[in-house]
């Protein structure tokens, strides 16, 4: 039965497995839109959808198991908060994608860079709809050990992230002068992590233009 199941419906929803598409309708339904704006240090910030129980479960999968359909669904939310953002700033200049990275250690432990494969996905998508001016530009790296997020209260976010992070050189030289910065993560909660990238990036004298994510906090956005 499931080998027929299995030909008719080639993929399973990656939350609750019903076959069909990676993320069945009834599982999307719970799944938030985010419609409106946040800004941080000046920079607009648009997200797929507001943070909850399935945006987590979401990022967990792609982030920590590497599971493909997880970072899919990231993605989709990805381009619909770069779809909402204002480029107008942006003109006819390359976009370059600035994903914000994760520590070595973590990189190192995961064997892949999962804010970077979802910059991919985002590119990937962007591209195949026509516009081909996109690429990811790996700005930012970890200057030293960050804790997990997740466990912090918002003043000791802000204390963990201070100072963070340090231009990549090596992101630098793949960067083509005048290009349009947009900042890329997966989760944005106080936005602790994405003022010290926006920090890091103006003292070099780098500009973003805005900053997606695929989740938001709704008490970030009012
Ligand atoms: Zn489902």
């Amino acid at each position: 039965m499931s080998t027929i199941l299995e030909l008719l419906f080639p993929s399973r929803c990656v939350i609750c497995d019903d076959p069909g598409i990676q993320l069945c309708t009834l599982c999307r339904s719970n799944i938030t839109p985010s419609f409106t704006k946040a800004e941080i240090n000046c920079v607009e910030l648009r997200a797929g959808a507001l943070y909850g129980d399935l945006v987590s479960q979401l990022i967990l999968m792609a982030k920590e198991e590497n599971i493909a359909a997880a970072r899919n669904v990231l993605v989709d939310l990805l381009v619909d908060a770069y779809v909402k953002l204002d480029r107008r700033d942006a003109g006819n200049q390359e976009i370059f994608l600035v994903p914000i990275p994760s520590s070595q250690s973590a990189n190192r432990k995961r064997g892949y860079r999962h804010s970077y494969l979802l910059a991919q996905g985002v590119r990937e998508r962007i591209r195949r709809s026509g516009n081909a001016q996109i690429e990811i530009a790996e700005l930012l790296k970890v200057n030293r050990k960050i804790s997990d997020m997740s466990t912090l209260t918002r003043e000791q976010r802000a204390s963990n992230v201070n100072q963070a992070y340090s231009i990549n050189p090596r992101g630098r030289a793949g960067q083509a002068e005048g290009g349009a910065l947009i900042l890329l993560d997966d989760l944005v909660t106080t936005g602790s992590s994405m003022m010290e990238a926006i920090r890091c990036l103006r003292a070099a004298k780098m500009w973003p233009l805005g900053a997606i994510s695929a989740g938001v906090s709704p008490h970030l956005i009012s």
